[in-house]
């Protein structure tokens, strides 16, 4: 019987090679930034998520080594055992504040965050509605905790209203606020409004919105004119636009002192470096001291669509910094990547099971450290790849 597992391994190696979805790493022999190497070339970078370009910024590295000489590198224990510091202390509260809400919760991943906070939020009986498009972390999370989950279709609120009137038990809705591979924002005020109407309670995973998105960066949610009150779960990460890594739940003293007692993926981990979060709350003030750096993130948006409808390049319905152009087939999307990659062009493509069968994607992401220059050689590169891959 003990075949039955390298058996098992091989198959699923073969099937994803006879698909065309077999994945590997490339390896980096750079810093995160606009140009990176690899295998000893240099690439300009448009697959990163980081979206101001802080992944590498000189202060945030500066406050990284001055708080491992203060704080040590690793932070030792769990956030409930000896593992939480001022350091931690400190982001949370910005992070809360920041967010409008009364207090926040740090966490390892988003991923962790958010298959921690569903599966603490919901019991058997309940129900969970998710926008089909959601990230794989919110997907997991309802997976694996016992409440019913039913998805709607992408961003249709009318889908959502019927199903909330079909839904049994107390119910939660959440959402991406900027979807991660389309790029397109939540209706957030309509979804708002409907889950009021029917008594849900709404969750918004921010990851791509915060920092970019709403006054200084404080996301999607913000943008939409919405509070606590409307968005009662608010979760992001820090490894996007914030340029760290880790994520936090922001929201009521309820919610967190709730969360803090019953999340198993805060309590069974370790909390991330000290360091890291001090890193982290450097990120967030430069959010307000370099403003320009979302503003130059907004003029490439808008310099990128431009010059790509008059290439008549397949553009998704998006304003965020990132910019899909759908490509249908996944050998296809593979091709325009490799050919991409030959003129020094770092594009990923996107393929299934990330998105849905037939809607492969080079999924193009564009950052405040980008030049002018570089977006518009990535603008001739596509223009000139495109029409023969
Ligand atoms: C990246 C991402 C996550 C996961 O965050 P990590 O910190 O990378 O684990 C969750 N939700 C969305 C929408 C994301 O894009």
């Amino acid at each position: 019987m003990k075949e039955a597992f390298p058996q098992r391994l091989r198959a699923v190696l073969e099937e994803r090679r006879a698909a065309g979805l077999y994945r590997q790493c490339l390896t980096l022999e750079s810093a995160q930034g606009p140009v990176v190497r690899l295998a000893g070339r240099d690439y300009l970078n448009f697959c990163s998520n980081d979206y101001l370009g802080l992944a590498a910024h000189p202060k945030v590295i500066a406050s990284l080594r001055d708080a491992a000489t203060r704080w040590g590198v690793g932070s030792g224990a769990s956030h409930l055992v000896c593992g939480h510091s001022a350091a931690h202390r400190e982001l949370e509260e910005a992070l809360a504040a920041f967010t409008g809400r009364p207090r926040a919760l740090l966490f390892s991943s988003g991923y962790a965050a958010n298959t921690g906070i569903l599966q603490a939020l919901l019991r058997p009986g309940d129900t969970v509605l998710q926008d089909r498009l959601n990230h794989a972390s919110l997907l997991d999370g309802g997976l694996h905790s016992g409440a019913r989950l039913r998805r709607f279709a992408h961003n249709d609120c009318a889908d959502l209203a019927r199903k909330l009137d079909a839904a049994a038990g107390p119910t939660l809705v959440a959402v991406d606020g900027v979807f991660s591979m389309d790029g397109d924002t939540a209706p957030l005020a309509e979804l708002s409004a409907t889950c009021a109407s029917r008594d849900a309670w709404l969750m918004v995973d921010d990851a791509h919105g915060f920092g970019v998105h709403g006054e200084a960066g404080a996301g999607s949610v913000q943008a939409a004119g919405l509070g606590e009150a409307e968005v009662p779960v608010l979760m992001a990460t820090l490894g996007k636009a914030l340029g760290t890594s880790g994520a936090f739940v922001a929201g009521s003293e309820l919610l967190i002192e709730a969360l803090i007692q019953s999340t198993r993926n805060y309590i069974y981990t370790t909390a991330m470096p000290p360091a890291l979060a001090a890193a982290s709350l450097t990120a967030l003030r430069l959010l307000h001291e370099e403003s320009w750096r979302r503003e130059q993130l907004a003029e490439h948006i808008a310099r990128f669509r431009r010059g790509a409808r008059q290439c008549d390049l397949p553009l998704l319905d998006s304003d965020s910094a990132i910019q899909p152009l759908l490509v249908g087939d996944a050998g296809r999307a593979v091709r325009l990547s490799e050919r991409l990659r030959e003129r020094g062009l770092l594009i990923s493509a996107i393929r299934p099971p990330t998105v849905p069968a037939g809607t492969s994607r080079l999924r193009i992401t564009l950052s405040a450290a980008h030049t002018p220059q570089q977006v518009a050689t990535l603008l001739a590169a596509l223009a000139e790849c495109w029409p023969d891959a």
